[in-house]
């Protein structure tokens, strides 16, 4: 019984820890609102991440712009490459369903009546379900080689991360529980004067659940260097690899990256992605993008950022052809709760600069951290008018909104602004959560303690929960691998010990 109180103890300990930026991406599992007078207690109220916490100000050492940002402020004068040939981000009107194979993976030709006397393939027979429905789940670029230490200036790289094995495992998790990758931009439907709602549905084959799935930063920051991450994506013979640079000026291909191993998956399970979607790819621009020094600052390092340009685009647009697409997650990786109006005034700047020209135009916007910008204020406002409608945070409830704010809640249509959580799959929900008992009890819980006067919001999150325990946190156990350069273990033993 001590024990159950104990973890009970340590799971609060490690959502304030994880509430105070030890993840770069997600605030927390659980975050706490501050304007809840109970925050910060157990009895807080699981909420929607509006990362009010002023610790939340404290950015990680690792997502501060690059030293020499600072002294880069002057605008480039030099113009940037020219658009990508590939074509904006643009919601695809949906096409008739009941006769798309998933394209990409499927080399045979769909069959015509007129020359086909052999068996026709199976059409895939299709269902509308609604939009609501779709989870979205994110994680980082993987621990490619946890031998290399994981070691970074910010902290470990398994706190953010999962390794290779760990994000096989999630990938088949996943697709046993039926879920389906399909396209972000299949989710909301564009109006003429560009402001946007929610679709009514989306399509997935019978008996799919409908999946989005992000993978946020992939910047490959050269301050990560040796620690065990990979440096940079490479298309090689026709498909995407990740690469190494050795000491002695060679090279080293790995496919232990998420978007080899998501190719690979789906060549033995070509229906875990309906109409040939992928994964969208959360970019920000202050180290350049897909391990590449695109930025216009490294050009005061001596860096050729034409030819890096150059070279970056051929693996965005091997993406693009192969049904990835990408979202802003930023240019400085800031917190847009937090900051000035004047950091997301120049962020924009930044990205039109030195990131928009390379990927297109999208629609979906990732806060850093999970930190959301309400409806109705001058920073939302300006993103809106860049020409974002889908806008991401994190949290394990996995909700969505078309509506005001994030905090409210239901349906408010029309205000062109769509709220989506995403469920945080890190390497320290992994490792943390290991024992999916403790974690499955403690939440519930926690949910149960805090009451909820509107019975349906509350049936809708309990059940949107229920339906991700499934995905990942039934076989937690079995993700884990054991990480022997950090560890947790002792770490968590350690607050466990302080509290008795
Ligand atoms: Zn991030």
């Amino acid at each position: 019984m001590k024990r159950t109180v104990l973890i009970r103890i340590t799971a609060v300990l490690l959502s304030l820890l994880s509430a105070i930026g030890l993840c770069a991406c997600s605030k927390s599992n659980i975050s706490v609102s501050t304007d809840d007078p109970s925050a910060g207690t157990s009895s807080g109220q699981p909420t929607v991440n509006t990362p009010s916490d002023p610790s939340e100000g404290q950015t990680s050492p690792s997502l501060l712009p690059l030293p020499s940002e600072g002294t880069s402020e002057e605008p480039s004068s030099a113009p940037l490459p020219s658009s990508p040939s590939k074509e904006p981000v643009t919601p695809t009107p949906s096409e008739d369903p009941t006769l798309t194979p998933t394209p990409s993976e499927d080399p045979t030709p769909t069959p015509t009546p007129s020359d086909d006397p052999i068996d026709p393939p199976e059409p895939v027979k299709t269902v509308e379900v609604p939009a609501s429905s779709v989870r979205h789940v994110f994680t980082h670029c993987l621990i490619n080689d946890p031998k290399k230490g994981c070691a970074t200036a910010s902290g470990p790289l398994d706190v953010d991360c999962l390794t290779v094995s760990e994000f096989e495992k999630l990938l088949q998790s996943l697709y046993d529980n039926d879920f389906v990758l399909i396209d972000i931009n299949d989710m909301y439907v564009l109006h003429k004067n560009g402001t946007a709602k929610l679709a009514p549905t989306v399509t997935v084959p019978e008996g799919k659940k409908p999946l989005v799935f992000s993978i946020d930063d992939v910047t490959y920051d050269p301050r990560k260097k040796g620690s065990g991450m990979i440096d940079r994506l490479v298309i090689e013979n026709g498909t995407i690899m990740g690469c190494y640079d050795n000491a002695d000026g060679s090279t080293t291909l790995t496919d232990g990256e998420v978007f080899p191993i998501l190719e690979k998956f789906l060549k033995t399970h070509p229906d875990f992605s309906y109409n040939g979607a992928k994964f969208t790819l959360a970019l920000t621009g202050f180290a350049g993008i897909l391990g590449y020094r695109t930025d216009e600052q490294y050009a005061e390092q001596g860096i050729d950022v034409a030819k890096e340009r150059e070279k970056a685009m051929v693996v965005v647009n091997w993406l693009k052809a192969n049904g990835y697409n990408f979202a802003c997650h930023s240019y400085s990786h800031n917190n847009y709760t937090n900051c000035a109006l004047s950091r997301v005034e120049r962020d924009v700047e930044m990205w039109n600069r030195n990131v928009k020209p390379l990927i297109g135009e999208t629609k979906v916007f990732i806060y850093p951290y999970g930190a959301w910008t309400n409806h109705g204020t001058a920073k939302h406002d300006l993103l809106l008018k860049e020409g974002f409608v889908m806008f991401c945070g994190t949290s394990q409830l996995n909700t969505i909104w078309d509506g005001k704010q994030p905090k409210e809640g239901g349906i408010a249509s029309g205000t062109g602004t769509i709220y989506l959580e995403r469920f945080t799959i890190t390497g320290f929900t992994v490792r943390t959560y290991a024992n999916a008992a403790t974690y499955m009890d403690y939440y519930y819980n926690y949910y149960k303690s805090i009451g909820n006067d509107d019975a349906t919001a509350k049936q809708k999150a309990q059940k949107n929960f229920d339906s991700l325990f499934e995905v990942s946190y039934n076989n937690m156990q079995e993700y884990c691998d054991p990480m022997q350069i950090y560890d947790h273990e002792n770490r968590y033993h350690k607050i466990l010990a302080d509290e008795e």
